[in-house]
């Protein structure tokens, strides 16, 4: 429309200029309006467990609320909102790396195995205080795949935190990884709240979260699978998603294997 207004106000000969600074500015003041959005979108999202934390803290400072209920109770409030403001500022900085394009991921040849018996042990307390069955199923002699195990523990564990966290008592959730033919398939599925395919299109997009779920006690900040997506990608992978709104969900990471190493012989 901008073209089209500038064509039309400005005669054909000067308009070329004057038109290059209008897009510019067009794109400058959108760049401009997307980073006032994201620093009131993240000053929102710290100012909540802000206040939280300063209301419980006033709480404990004064003396004369004696309940030692009220007092753990405080304390445990407090702990939640420091570590959901840690998830968020670790969050933020992880998606400013890879924005800025210094998330270089260093790839070595991995074994899955155990980096996913790892996540999976940690997940454990977490799934077992939710009352949700975690279930691990890898792969005899699962093939090597290229991965930074960093960036790619961060991406499981944010498939494992969903998948526990969108979910119900007396759920499971199930961490697997198998392989086809090229490809190494790591899936989470749950059994849990699932989504509609218009939410499922859109939940790797920065921010977004599904709404009518009852967010307000889940916590997140929808950041956790724009990164999960962007690492996969970082690894030339793809993460695909099926959900049925109200059964589950399945979120796979598919990583082209790697040719096996044979060494005197003997498959390593
Ligand atoms: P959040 O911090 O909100 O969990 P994510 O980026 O990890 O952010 O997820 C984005 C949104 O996708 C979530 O807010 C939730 O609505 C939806 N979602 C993610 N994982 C699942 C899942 N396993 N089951 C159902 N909904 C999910």
């Amino acid at each position: 429309r901008l073209w089209a207004t500038a064509q039309a106000l400005l005669g054909h000969s000067m308009a070329y200029g004057t038109l290059v600074v209008l897009r510019d500015a067009t794109r400058e003041h959108l760049a401009r309006q997307a980073g006032n959005d994201f620093v009131a979108h993240v000053a929102h999202e710290l100012k909540s467990p802000l206040n939280v934390i300063g209301m419980y803290g006033e709480m404990l400072a004064d003396a004369s609320v004696d309940d030692p209920a009220l007092r753990v109770e405080a304390i445990n409030v407090i702990q939640d909102e420091v570590e959901r403001m840690n998830s968020l500022v670790n969050n933020l900085l992880n998606v400013s790396k890879l924005e800025m394009g210094s998330m270089r991921p260093e790839r070595h040849r991995v074994k899955l195995d155990d980096l996913l018996r790892d996540a999976w042990q940690q997940a454990r307390a977490r799934a077992d205080s939710k009352g949700i069955r975690l279930e691990l199923q890898v792969a005899r002699d699962l093939a090597a795949v290229s991965v930074d195990k960093d960036l790619f523990r961060i991406a499981i564990n944010n498939l494992l935190n969903n998948a526990i966290k969108y979910n119900q008592p007396g759920g499971s959730v199930v961490l697997a990884a198998d392989e086809g033919d090229s490809d190494v398939v790591i899936a989470v599925r749950d059994s849990g709240i699932g989504m509609t395919p218009d939410d499922r299109e859109r939940v790797t997009e920065k921010f977004f979260r599904v709404r009518e779920t009852g967010l307000e006690q889940r916590g997140g900040h929808g950041l956790g699978l724009y990164l999960t997506n962007q690492i996969v990608e970082l690894h030339h992978g793809r993460l695909t998603i099926d959900s049925e709104l109200g059964h589950g969900s399945v979120f796979s990471i598919h990583l082209k294997k790697m040719p096996a190493l044979v060494e005197g012989g003997q498959v390593l």
